[in-house]
């Protein structure tokens, strides 16, 4: 099915209006300041890979990345140590195990098994190659620009109260280190990690990110290449497999595109050579997955036939 910018317009806005009213789900409250965020909010934004915007709802709010850095972030040290060395230090394979599993890193012998888990994140941070906790910073949220169009910056209460309540990551990293597979201070990696999750994004800017993916790594308003397309591939497979945690099944059976979520209420879907879905909706299912964020997704998915994995006409 070809993609009409006004049919696309239509059914976003419809898909806004449809699912506004479901109310399951619950915002992330084990970090205190995201459960004080309206859980009312849902923004939706498609960005076509030739940069066309498309937008509903509350598309201009900006919240927390979360999780969705972890993609980012990989695609910086991709481009730096290569895709041989990631997947032997950090993996490509779903643990079956909640986000921020201790479980799963011992019944791997401290592999992490894939960047996206909390364990497999820190460890992707370590590995950014810095002079220093600043110039790991700065090529992390210079990235992130990079993919969004624009500069990001960090929201400083979302910071502050993950980085008062973050033992349980910092555990995991110390774990990892115990294991071998941690590759700066522990510490820094974690501060510099809760850091990069503080990230405000709105859903036009995950859209955005993910076109510049679905674009073969070059943002699509911008023109600038962000990631090297050679390397793309290998994210998008990794979201394949992980990006929903313990549920990416369901959502690659629901949904047939490589997406991924975060506990701020973000999702990303992206179709390869196409577009990408940017949703925020705050309140999760209990595998940290926005409820509406996936509706949202599937029904753009199913209405536009956008399952990797269906017969294109
Ligand atoms: N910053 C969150 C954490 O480390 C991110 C988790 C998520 O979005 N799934 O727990």
């Amino acid at each position: 099915m070809t993609i009409d910018k006004d049919s696309l317009q239509k059914a976003v806005n419809a898909t806004i209006a449809s699912f506004s009213g479901v109310k399951d789900g619950k915002n992330a409250d084990y970090i205190p300041a995201l459960a004080q965020v309206p859980s009312r909010l849902f923004g939706l934004a498609v960005v076509l890979a030739d940069g066309t915007v498309i937008e509903a709802g509350d598309s201009r709010q900006e919240f927390a990345i979360e999780s969705i850095s972890k993609v980012f972030t990989l695609a910086r040290v991709l481009d730096q140590i290569g895709p041989a060395a990631l997947r032997q230090k950090i993996g490509a394979d779903p643990t079956g195990e909640p986000f921020n599993s201790v479980m799963a890193i011992e019944l791997h012998k401290g592999k992490p098994q894939n960047p996206f888990v909390n364990a497999g994140a820190i460890a992707t941070t370590s590995l950014v190659a810095a002079k220093s906790k600043d110039d790991r910073w700065a090529q992390i949220i210079s990235t992130y620009g990079d993919f969004a169009g624009r500069p990001l910056t960090v929201n400083e209460v979302i910071y502050k109260s993950e980085a008062d309540t973050n033992q349980h990551n910092r555990g995991i990293a110390w774990l990892l280190q115990s294991y071998g597979y941690m590759y700066s201070d522990p510490m820094e990696a974690t501060d510099v990690y809760t850091r990069q999750c503080s990230v405000n994004i709105t859903a036009a800017d995950l859209a955005t990110m993910g076109a510049t993916l679905a674009n073969g790594g070059v943002n699509p308003r911008t023109g600038k290449q962000v990631v090297q397309s050679s390397n793309v591939p290998k994210i998008l497979a990794e979201m394949c497999m992980s990006g929903l945690y313990d549920s990416t099944g369901d959502w690659m059976y629901k949904v047939g595109l490589p997406g991924k979520s975060g506990v701020g209420g973000g999702i990303l879907a992206v179709v390869p050579g196409k577009l990408a879905i940017g949703a925020y909706s705050p309140p999760l299912d209990e595998f940290g997955n926005s409820v509406r964020g996936q509706l949202a997704a599937q029904a753009l998915s199913e209405q536009f036939g956008l399952n990797l994995f269906a017969r294109k006409a």
